[in-house]
């Protein structure tokens, strides 16, 4: 379509002749109204031509706002030159015409064939953009699109070595609950809000990408951290969203040119940044700094090296015992794993059980410490070492497998080891993720004779008549109870549990004692079995036999 816009009556009626045949054409009297209708639906304008009799306002204006915006800056604009104009007042007013983004003139009076000529180049022109433009901008949003704004980024920062930019990293919350709940159009008028709005229209901003579906960024001159955290909280609250309770949240890059980071990578660091604060409540913006890269890499290293980790036997179990206050003695031992990595040394498992529970490496890994364990406990018989039973961890996400309990049944079988040698540790919070599947598994291993501990008690939420419809012999109290304890006070979450356990007939295990008074405390509330410090540390599998045959070994009543 080629839209002329506030054209002379005489002129508007002669180009309608010359290209109507052709083209659609569209008259537009108002320049204002024009650029309105043009960014509503700007891939369906292929020229505007428009008159240089009124460009000392209007008009100009109008080839200005075109560059301006990002949509309609690559549709050609034709300049139709007044027959009646002085010549050097012509000349001047083209120069200015080109200066503002025109791309061609044409002169009254007009000759057809010339006229069309012209249209025909510009169209081609426009076209061969609006190919280009596929690639350079995101259709939704206008924004440039991701190859093409890293691409800018990188220009836009060697031209202006001398300025300071921050990278900026936008992300509307739950958009995919919002697709849901208001449809895919909603979603998409949220996003263009956010990118019209939120983006362009934070302070010092250069210009923006889309990214990926909900992730917008944008090259923001930087002003001061504390002035850009501000407006973009001022922003946010501003942009009128056609719905409630829209939450974007952003994450900064401040670009240090020195460090030569490319635009992918200013992307990523932003990303982290954004990534750290996305479960916050209440925080909107977050700053990227070296520890987050460095945490990064670290996971990164971790999860690469968990493969060869296994097929090296860097995985190594600890045992830490647990002491019956009855009999005085080593009365079993937990078995805890750790790793010697060959680069980053010992690792404890807070480091590394939380990523492989989310990538399920964790499966492959419990298998193999389960096995270690019966290898472990088939050793000490062998050597007649007095036998205590062990525990196993089992994650959460170990229940997916379906057979769980039967494959465990079937490893300890195979080492030929009494069930009532192993015991499985269960974390409480597991119980919630799938009550029913976490349940049945449990009743199997304990009706195949396995002793079952809830691990961590106190630290998820089972109710009273959860606790009572499980299989349980065991209460392990979370060692945040024990720390926490006020003996006296009101309420006491630790005597409550003690309590708790003795009426659902469960033992406890006290987790995490350090110290005398901690010990004392658990013995007079009647507690069955301590695991803590205050006996031993996890210790490696030769050092926890010397302990407890040197435990064992004394007189009952020491
Ligand atoms: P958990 O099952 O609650 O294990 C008890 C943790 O408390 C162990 O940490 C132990 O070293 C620590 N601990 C014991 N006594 C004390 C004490 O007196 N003071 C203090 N401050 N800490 C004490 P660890 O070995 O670092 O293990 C951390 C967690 O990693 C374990 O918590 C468990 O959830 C998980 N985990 C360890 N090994 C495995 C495994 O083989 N498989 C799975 N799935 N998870 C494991
Ligand atoms: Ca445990
Ligand atoms: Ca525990």
């Amino acid at each position: 379509m080629i839209l002329l816009i506030s054209i002379r009556e005489q002129a508007r009626r002669e180009l309608r002749e010359i290209l109507g045949k052709e083209y659609d054409v569209l008259a537009l009297p108002d320049a204002r109204e024009a650029l309105k209708r043009m960014e509503e639906r700007y891939e369906d304008v292929s020229v505007v031509i428009t008159d240089l009799l009124e460009t000392e306002k209007s008009n100009y204006e109008l080839l200005h706002k075109m560059q301006e915006s990002e949509k309609l800056r690559d549709i050609p604009v034709m300049v139709v030159c007044d027959r009646n104009m002085d010549g050097n007042l012509q000349i001047q007013a083209e120069g200015k015409c080109l200066e503002a983004g025109a791309a061609d003139f044409v002169r009254e009076p007009f000759v057809p064939g010339t006229v069309q000529n012209r249209v025909k180049g510009l169209i081609r022109l426009r076209e061969s953009t609006a190919m280009l433009n596929i690639l350079e901008r995101d259709p939704l949003t206008g924004l440039y699109a991701k190859e093409f704004f890293f691409k800018k980024v990188e220009e836009y920062l060697s031209e202006h070595a001398d300025q300071r930019f921050v990278f900026l990293v936008s992300d509307i919350q739950g958009l995919k609950v919002i697709n849901e709940k208001y449809g895919f159009d909603m979603g998409d008028i949220v996003l263009n809000t956010m990118a019209s709005h939120g983006i362009k229209h934070i302070k010092g901003f250069v210009f923006g990408g889309r990214i990926e579906g909900d992730k917008l960024a944008g090259l923001v001159n930087d002003h001061g951290i504390d002035e850009i955290v501000e407006n973009l909280a001022e922003n946010d609250a501003g942009t009128p969203y056609p719905i409630p309770n829209v939450i974007v949240k952003h994450g900064i890059y401040r670009i240090e040119p020195r460090l030569n980071v490319k635009p992918k990578g200013m992307y990523d660091r932003a990303m982290l940044a954004l990534q750290k604060i996305k479960s916050q409540y209440g925080v909107y913006v977050a700053e990227y700094n070296d520890e987050l890269r460095k945490d990064l890499l670290l996971k990164q290293m971790i999860l690469g090296s968990a493969d060869d980790a296994l097929k090296d036997h860097q995985f190594k179990v600890f045992y830490q015992p647990k002491h019956d206050f009855r009999t005085n003695r080593t009365c079993g031992a937990e078995g805890l794993v750790r790793w010697m990595h060959p680069d980053i040394g010992f690792m404890n498992p807070i480091l590394f059980i939380s990523l492989f529970e989310q990538n399920g490496f964790i499966t492959k890994m419990d298998f193999f410490v389960w096995e270690e364990i019966c290898k472990t406990i088939k050793k000490w018989e062998r050597e007649g070492i007095p036998l205590v039973p062990v525990s196993i961890n089992v994650s959460r996400r170990d229940f997916e497998i379906p057979d769980l309990a039967d494959r465990i049944t079937a490893l300890v079988d195979s080492y030929d080891i009494s069930h009532d040698m192993v015991h499985v540790e269960v974390t409480e919070s597991a119980y919630s993720d799938d009550p029913e599947r976490i349940t049945e598994t449990v009743r199997k291993l304990h009706d195949n004779g396995f002793v079952i501990e809830m691990d961590d008690f106190g630290t998820g939420y089972s109710s009273l008549i959860a606790l009572s419809s499980m299989d349980l012999d065991v209460l392990k109290l979370d060692r945040s109870i024990i720390e926490n304890d006020k003996p006296g006070s009101e309420k006491n979450i630790l005597e409550f549990s003690m309590q708790l356990a003795k009426m659902l007939n469960l033992k406890t295990v006290a987790e995490g004692v350090e110290t005398k008074e901690q010990m004392e405390r658990i013995s007079q509330l009647g507690g069955d079995y301590i695991q803590g410090y205050y006996y031993s540390k996890p210790l490696p599998e030769e050092e926890f036999a010397k302990y407890l045959i040197q435990r064992n070994e004394k007189p009952a009543e020491d």
